[in-house]
């Protein structure tokens, strides 16, 4: 399949007069939507199509709240078993602790098997049975824990930041407004499906187009990573201006920083630019979640909210430059302990979910929920 003709399927759970608007007998009356112009913000759909616009990215939305996120639990994996090579989504290899107790030489390599209901390392020596049944224990307790449904009434633990006696009171009374603000959002939980019919920038009716009006958030000349989590190469990077043009636009994962001309590699060094935050949380629900990130754009400019196809929301949020200080970034990471989201994604060439393509996973859209083209690079 060459990536130019390359569509995803539309979503299994389309009702079928919705299925395709333009030739459903029941509207041959009315001309399909007009394609999108580039650069064009899209209008705001007529009033039949909005309906189905509902239907479909509220299944986007909608979660099957058993599913298994493998990006999650590699990310879970990562945090414990260290760097793993991925031979696919839910399958890696990583140097077994107990690798020195080894009798044969052969390998030191145990693997990952993130498929399974309950995820497992295993070795192929016997010997290191105490070092794997350790992080066996580890790796469950961590993932069961991000995938269990979450505690209503839970209390963030206090996060250990800064240092500075003098500082330390005035940095308790941060702290406290910031659980104060977390704990005021989650107690009012939002239905994500709210969001879109909010949504500054209006959504466009076809969930594809999402990925174009996605990238306008950057400025035409950030050179991009663009692919499948192990993508490497030249090819995998490119201008935004090339992207929006070529419809080469496959994801299903994007970088939230741009990277150097010469970049080959999605790795830390490469990044030019931090462009956005990604706020996602493992243990809140989704609901939670939209509150949080409602409640955040009142202090950051929120760009856009991504639903995963999966059970979970990705707010992006404009990258701001005292972040990249040291206490700034302390600070930021402190705060999202406080307010149970990852950590990891401030690592800068971390990967997140593309909207506008088909999650392969759970075979749900991975979708635009709430877009504002304000807070694009590309806006004064
Ligand atoms: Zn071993």
């Amino acid at each position: 399949m060459s990536p130019r003709t390359y569509r995803p399927n539309p979503p299994r759970s389309l009702p079928n007069k919705a299925k395709s608007p333009a030739r459903s007998p029941s509207q041959s009356s009315s001309p399909p939507p007009p394609p999108r112009q580039l650069g064009e913000l899209p209008a705001q759909p007529p009033r039949k199509q909005l309906t189905y616009l509902k239907q479909t990215r509220a299944t986007a939305i909608s979660s099957s709240e058993q599913t298994i996120d493998p990006i999650r639990r590699q990310r879970i994996a990562e945090q414990i078993l260290g760097p793993v090579d991925w031979e696919s989504q839910t399958r890696g290899h990583f140097p077994c602790p107990g690798a020195s107790r080894h009798t044969s030489n052969s390998t030191t390599d145990a693997t990952v098997f993130l498929n399974f209901v309950v995820p497992t390392v295993k070795c192929y020596h016997k010997s290191c049975a105490r070092e794997v049944d350790k992080l066996n224990r580890r790796l469950r307790s961590r993932i069961s824990r991000a995938e269990a449904i979450n505690q209503p009434h839970y209390q963030p633990q206090t996060p250990r930041i800064v240092q500075q006696p003098v500082q330390v009171a005035e940095q308790n009374r941060t702290v406290d407004r910031w659980r104060q603000t977390f704990l005021a959002a989650i107690a009012s939980p939002i239905d994500p499906r709210q969001l879109y019919r909010e949504s500054p920038t209006a959504l466009p009716f076809r969930i594809d187009d999402d990925r174009c009006l996605f990238l306008q958030l950057f400025t035409p000349a950030d050179r991009i990573w663009i692919g499948d989590l192990t993508d490497t190469g030249e090819w995998s990077f490119k201008p935004i201006s090339d992207l929006i043009k070529s419809s080469k636009l496959r994801g299903p994962f994007i970088c939230p920083a741009t990277f150097k001309d010469s970049a080959t590699r999605r790795q830390q060094t490469e990044v030019l630019h931090r462009r956005f935050l990604v706020v996602e949380s493992d243990e809140l629900s989704t609901r939670q979640h939209a509150a949080l990130l409602m409640a955040l754009s009142k202090e950051w400019s929120l760009a856009a909210i991504v639903s995963t196809g999966g059970k979970s929301l990705h707010g992006w949020f404009r990258w701001v430059p005292d972040w990249e200080t040291k206490a700034g970034l302390l600070a930021l990471k402190a705060r999202l302990e406080i307010m149970k989201c990852d950590v990891a994604s401030i690592t800068s060439s971390q990967p997140f979910r593309l909207p506008g393509v088909l999650n392969q996973t759970t075979l749900r859209y991975q979708a635009l929920i709430y877009l504002d083209l304000a807070h694009s690079y590309n806006a004064i």
